[in-house]
């Protein structure tokens, strides 16, 4: 006899575990969420950043903090973690492998939350040779953030992205030199606020309308050549310079992750890779429904959340009768993308980055969506502060890292010096979210943002 579920879910980043959340408050009893790594979370693991959380949870979390509270409101599902799906056939006959073995379930309904991958060097074919020291910048920020493992002393970044220019700060953070920013289009790709709490507190270059040209390097990355490029992104001969550097950071963009999807028959969008769904999030295969960055690349993981929760819920319905709910495609946030404006204050507090500006006239601010722009503004304006958020060692072991951030903003002059100390201190396991793993001068505490369980 074939096991069977009522609802199957494949991958446990945000959009999956609000998925399975949904399928049991709309009534569905047996529910599995396959998940191919040792957790839960997703790319929410890796992301140690802060500005997750503030649509849904009403709160600035880190990328962890968020993931164990997407979990906390997981009740009644049975996880299958360490285990891949591979194949989805008809009748929605779902096979799995893992550690132990191969398993096969059969599911009343099925919804793919797969997430997205990143696109690599040979997407977009730089001429050089081939040697160590180039990265996608997801894989960077997982050796960094969760293996424990720096890259290199001098680096360049093609691509402002958001992943790109968070990996700008945090391997600054770490110590390294980050030397510029190199963005092909005339304006930066990722969001205002990541331009100004990324790059501008640092005093990072970014030069836009420019890409690599060439690679250099035989076993170790040597340098590499920055050329300019013309409205049809071209490279315009002769303006190559050379750039000494021992890392290059790729982020060049995020592709829908399908290849399970392939599988099941679904179909595909043939330019973005993405799922192609109906309003209730169904796909070409009835039973089959997709969400989060699987189906479209989506900025907020908040948005990747509601999205699941929706799937999850229509997938219950699609079993046990019900109204299905519409997911409205234009829900999205107006965040500020590109440059930040001249003469204006970019508040970081949350993704919108408000352009905030004071008015002589009316000695008011303008343009802040939310009084907390305005008090932003004015403390950037006497002494800038930032929230500081890096890893911290375990102590042991050498190589386990744990989530920290400051309990409170903190100088952002200060920023370096304080990382410095993280860097150089270690913390006790077990260690749990929230708790205070090292005390600094003036009152500087820091506090863990994930939890380590071992001993
Ligand atoms: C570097 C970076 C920075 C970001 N910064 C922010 C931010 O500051 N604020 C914010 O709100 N959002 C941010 N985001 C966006 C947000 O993290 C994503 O939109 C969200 O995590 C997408 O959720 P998801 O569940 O669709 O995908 P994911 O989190 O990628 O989860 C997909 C899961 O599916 C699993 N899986 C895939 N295939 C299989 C299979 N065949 N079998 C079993 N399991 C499988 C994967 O292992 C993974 O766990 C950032 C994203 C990145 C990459
Ligand atoms: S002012 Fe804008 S960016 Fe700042 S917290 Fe309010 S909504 Fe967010």
């Amino acid at each position: 006899m074939m096991e069977t579920c009522d609802v199957l879910i494949v991958g446990a980043g945000p959009a999956g575990l609000a998925a399975a959340k949904g399928a049991v408050e709309n009534g569905a009893e047996r529910v599995i969420v396959v998940e191919r790594d040792k957790t839960s979370g997703g790319i929410l693991n890796q992301c140690i950043h802060d500005g997750f959380g503030l649509i849904r949870y009403g709160k600035q979390l880190t990328g962890p903090e968020y993931a164990a509270k997407a979990l906390q409101e997981v009740q009644g599902v049975e996880f299958s973690l360490g285990n891949q799906v591979v194949d989805i056939s008809a009748g929605r006959i779902v096979t799995m492998v893992g550690k132990s073995g191969m398993r096969k379930i059969k599911a009343g309904a099925i919804v793919l939350a797969t997430g997205c991958r990143e696109r690599t060097r040979g997407a977009i074919s730089i001429p050089g040779s081939r040697p160590a020291g180039v990265f996608t910048a997801g894989v960077a920020q997982n050796l960094v953030n969760v293996r424990n493992v720096m890259l290199g002393k001098e680096v360049v970044i093609l691509g402002s992205g958001d992943i790109g220019l968070i990996m700008a700060r945090r391997l600054t953070l770490e110590g390294a030199h980050v030397k510029a920013v190199v963005e092909i289009l005339p304006e930066p790709a990722g969001l205002a606020r990541n331009i100004s709490q990324c790059l501008y507190d640092f005093g990072i270059p970014i030069y836009v309308s420019h890409t690599v040209s060439n690679i250099y390097g035989a076993k170790r990355l040597t340098g590499i050549e920055v050329s300019e490029v013309d409205a049809d992104m071209k490279v315009i001969p002769g303006t190559g310079k050379f750039m000494e550097c021992d890392t290059l950071i790729l982020s060049v963009g995020l592709i829908p992750e399908n290849e399970v999807a392939q599988t099941a028959g679904v179909k595909l969008d043939k330019r973005s890779n993405g799922v192609v769904t109906d309003e209730f999030l169904q796909t070409s295969v009835p039973g089959v429904f997709s969400c989060g960055n699987s189906r479209r690349v989506m900025d907020l993981a908040d948005f990747a959340s509601e999205q699941g929760e929706m799937a999850g819920n229509n997938a219950a319905a699609y079993l046990c009768g019900g109204a299905m709910k519409a997911w409205d495609n234009s829900r999205g946030n107006s965040m500020k993308k590109g440059f930040p404006e001249k003469d204006s204050v970019t508040c970081t507090l949350c993704p919108n980055g408000c352009q905030v500006r004071w008015i002589e006239e009316s000695s008011t601010f303008e343009g802040n969506r939310c009084p907390r722009g305005a008090e932003f503004a004015e403390q950037e304006r006497v002494a800038p502060k930032r929230t500081l958020t890096t890893t911290m060692r375990i102590a042991g072991d050498g190589k386990s890292l744990v989530p920290v951030r400051s309990e409170e903003m903190v100088e952002k002059s200060r920023l370096l010096e304080i990382s410095k100390e993280i860097r150089e201190a270690a913390a006790d396991s077990p260690v749990e979210i929230g708790q205070t793993v090292l005390e600094l001068a003036g009152g500087v505490k820091i506090v863990a943002a994930g939890c380590v369980e071992t001993g």
